[in-house]
């Protein structure tokens, strides 16, 4: 497959796409940008206004490709986000061909080496006129904050039923084809606050009632499909005081979606039991942040991604992963959904980098996913 890429305008494309500043909830200036690039390729689009309800300068882009060939649509997603600190970026390409930000922020390749490689695939295929098939887009919002732009999504307006997220690291072949349920909990324990040294009998002492909660739960790997965390704690108002409040905020994974659910329950009963014993109350509360799924190997969203990567003499290396997507909202609602691998190291770190072959390799891959005749 012949398919010949200009590397400098790929390259500049991802260095002014990488150098916006993209928190998640404050996306407005990447959001705008990704648009210019959809009306320079006469692409129709629209953007969703679900960030009113969520918060947010932004929402979810939608756009449809028409093409020519008689094939199913497929879509690709990438999100429009980035971890902080993702302001003030400046990303600097090294004599290696290494990509880096200045040190002081991500380099935000998660995921703007995504928008790229979608991007500069349609500019190929528009300017070659490479016949293609329908192709849908979705760019979202606040991804890593466990996928609220994708959870606010309208699925009824996607036609296709293949997805291809961009949104995963190693070299370009990589891409998960499994993923956990993800479940974040927030329990409030309410106590009665009194004097430590004149009444302490008085109290009902909120943090004892969380420290034998916790003491009593199996945390880390509880089986191999689940793991169990506490990640934070807060509470007590003075060392004199008898603590009334604590707040423990913790996380559920499991590639078996009851399997999390029944672990949330169990990590519920202690803490229910706990205050009971000492007269305190619970409040909680939980967020399923992603929904687990396997897409079978032989799917034909994943025997498509192999025969391209045939065709580049790219490696095909499917991995299971204990993280979560916009892929995960996807599949929830019927799509049959995998993640690629964009080619960046190390996100959610300062030290997050990507090679410029890396991106050429990338976009390779999308315009061979674009034009492809299965
Ligand atoms: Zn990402």
């Amino acid at each position: 497959m012949d398919i010949q890429l200009n590397k400098e305008r790929i390259l500049h494309t991802f260095l002014s796409l990488a150098s916006i500043d993209n928190p998640s909830l404050n996306e407005r200036a990447m959001a705008d940008e990704v648009q210019k690039h959809l009306i320079e390729l006469g692409t129709a689009f629209l953007e969703d206004d679900s960030y009113t309800k969520t918060g947010g300068t932004a929402g979810n882009i939608y756009a449809l490709y028409p093409g020519e060939k008689d094939l199913p649509p497929i879509l690709f997603s990438a999100h429009l986000d980035s971890v902080d600190p993702a302001e003030g970026k400046r990303p600097f390409v090294h004599p290696d061909g290494r990509i880096t930000s200045d040190g002081t922020t991500v380099l935000g390749a998660d995921d703007v080496a995504g928008i790229t490689a979608i991007l500069e695939a349609l500019r190929y295929i528009n300017t070659n006129h490479l016949p293609h098939r329908h192709i849908e887009l979705v760019f979202t919002y606040a991804e890593e904050l466990y996928d609220v732009g994708s959870e606010h999504l309208n699925y009824r307006r996607l036609k296709s039923k293949d997805v291809y997220v961009l949104d995963s690291t190693g070299e370009i072949g990589t891409f998960i084809h499994k993923s956990p349920t993800i479940i974040s909990f927030e329990f409030e324990i309410c106590g009665l606050s009194a004097h430590a040294g004149f009444h302490p009998e008085d109290g009902v002492h909120a943090i004892k009632i969380a420290a034998e909660a916790i003491a009593a739960a199996k945390l880390g790997k509880v089986d191999e499909s689940v793991t169990v965390n506490i990640g934070e704690i807060s509470g007590g108002r003075g060392i004199n005081v008898i603590p009334d409040h604590c707040i423990i905020r913790g996380e559920i994974r499991s590639y078996v979606h009851e399997r999390g659910l029944e672990e949330l329950e169990n990590i519920t009963r202690l803490f229910q039991t706990a205050a009971t014993k000492y007269g305190g109350t619970i409040k909680s509360s939980q967020r399923e942040g992603c929904h687990a799924y396997e897409i079978d190997l032989d799917a034909p969203v994943i025997k498509r991604f192999e025969n391209v990567c045939e065709k580049l003499s790219l490696p095909f290396l499917p991995v299971k992963s204990f993280g979560g997507s916009d892929n995960n909202n996807f599949v929830k609602h019927g799509k049959s959904g995998i993640v690629l691998s964009c080619g960046m190291e190390n996100p959610h770190s300062l030290q997050e980098f990507i090679t410029a072959d890396r991106l050429v390799a990338l976009t390779k891959s999308i315009i061979a996913l674009m034009t492809s005749d299965d």
